[in-house]
């Protein structure tokens, strides 16, 4: 779940009243100003069945009555829908958090100012790496400085904003690069997940990252989070003013840094608490599909569509939608049904394992797994045995390989990920939807 703020704490609370999707994430098109090489959707043209406006209306008022407290509008991209800043104004009327999170290709200072006018809460803008790691995965030279003006064009209006990266084989040594970048924006919040094998990630296994190296980027991640915090506390600076470093749901879990990197800063402590889809997570896709997270694939997780069933209804009866309401510990497999956190994680991020592997419950992508099995000289790597499709949301399949742990991992021999990928394509500036323009 691509979610803006922390949502880990606010399944338990859900609970105790009764589930509610807090964080909506909604696909309004699958129309796209470019054409990522690891786009999960496979976004580029819109669907030829997408919601109309009075319908996305529609959908608006259902999720006010089951109670959905912030929706993200993603895309495609979500401005190149004629009915964005309509369902904008609609959420901001009703005080719902609303936020939008953007490639930002065309987010220039025209297109801020109609969002900021609209109503926008917020805006989180992807950038993945520094600016030949993001262009190569964008598949669009002069993708990054477009992502950088179109994160000035917000902060200029005072509109709250966070970046949103993709953490992956061509990035994952480089976060550090990246940051002078970011820190001369006026972003609060900087979010990693995992690059998942899905959409036409899935056709690039080389790029997702190696299991066992989540440890060393949660090590990058804590670190940088720590040293920010210690400038400012050097310098008299409020800790509320500090750049905020969290990461979603399928990169964790319960290493030394899981607080650090999942509490809000200033918020109350907390820790990864299993996957919310269908308790207090909704996805909906730009044709109506209903899922319980906008992450999921949709062909094993789609439990009917907007155009056909009330959402209402849906959210409150549909167990396939809800299924992480109840326990799952018997689903588990591997690694995770042994594991000392299972009552807890519950195998982790269902999108991540399933696009993985077919099927959840099993989670090498884990840092108390990699450093439980280091203790015992072994390492975790994923070989793809089948692959994807080719439709929107699709994925393959990999298989767990063990390898013995090997300290100068950063000596091995590895492919030139930079050279062997094609070159960027440059993909038109022109925004098809003139309101946008
Ligand atoms: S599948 Fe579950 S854990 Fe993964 S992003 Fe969605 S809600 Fe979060
Ligand atoms: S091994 Fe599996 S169940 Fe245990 S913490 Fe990791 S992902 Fe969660």
């Amino acid at each position: 779940m691509f979610e803006f703020f922390g949502t880990d704490y606010v399944k338990h609370e859900a609970k105790l009243v009764s589930w509610r999707p807090n964080q909506t994430v909604w696909e309004l098109t699958m129309r796209c100003d470019q054409s990522c090489s690891h786009c999960g959707s496979r976004a580029a043209d819109p669907r030829s069945d997408e919601l109309s406006t009075d319908e996305l209306l529609d959908v608006a008022a259902a999720l006010v009555d089951i109670g959905s407290r912030s929706v993200t509008l993603i895309g495609g991209e979500a401005y190149l829908h004629p009915g964005m800043y309509d369902v904008i104004e609609f959420f901001a009327e009703r005080e719902i958090h609303v936020a939008l999170q953007t490639g930002g290709r065309s987010l220039n200072d025209r297109l801020a100012r109609r969002l900021a006018d609209a109503g926008i809460s917020a805006v989180s803008v992807s950038v993945d790496g520094p600016r030949d790691a993001h262009d190569l995965l964008r598949n669009n030279p002069g993708s990054f400085e477009y992502a950088m003006r179109a994160l000035h064009a917000v902060g200029g209006l005072g509109i709250r904003s966070g970046v949103n990266t993709q953490v992956n084989e061509l990035n994952a040594d480089r976060l550090h690069e990246l940051l002078p970048d970011l820190l001369a924006t006026d972003i609060e919040v900087w979010r990693c997940h995992l690059t998942a094998p899905m959409g036409r990630a899935a056709d690039r296994p080389e790029w997702i990252l190696r299991p066992w190296r989540v440890v060393d980027v949660l090590d990058t991640l804590a670190e940088i989070q720590l040293d920010l915090a210690a400038v400012a506390k050097r310098n008299g600076v409020p800790l509320s003013e500090v750049l905020d470093l969290k990461i979603g749901s399928n990169l964790g879990y319960y290493g030394p840094h899981e607080q650090i990197l999942r509490t809000p800063i200033g918020g109350y402590a907390t820790h990864y608490s299993g996957c919310s889809a269908g308790s207090t997570s909704l996805g909906i896709e730009s044709d109506g599909t209903i899922k319980g997270c906008p992450s999921l694939p949709t062909a094993p997780y789609q439990v009917g569509n907007v155009r056909d069933l009330d959402l209402r209804e849906v959210w409150k009866n549909s167990p396939e939608l809800g299924f992480t309401r109840e326990e799952r510990i018997d689903e588990l497999w591997g690694f995770c049904a042994t594991c000392d956190f299972k009552e807890v994680c519950q195998g982790g991020c269902s999108f991540m394992t399933h696009t993985t592997f077919g099927r959840r419950g099993n989670n090498p992508f884990c840092y108390h797994r990699v450093t439980q099995l280091k203790k015992q000289g072994i390492r975790e790597s994923i070989r793809q045995t089948e692959q994807a499709p080719g439709v929107p949301y699709d994925f393959g399949k990999f298989e767990i390989v063990e390898e013995q742990w090997n300290d100068d991992w950063r000596n091995e021999p590895m492919p030139d990920l930079y050279n062997e990928a094609p070159a960027p394509v440059a993909v038109e500036l022109s925004p098809r939807n003139p309101k946008a323009a």
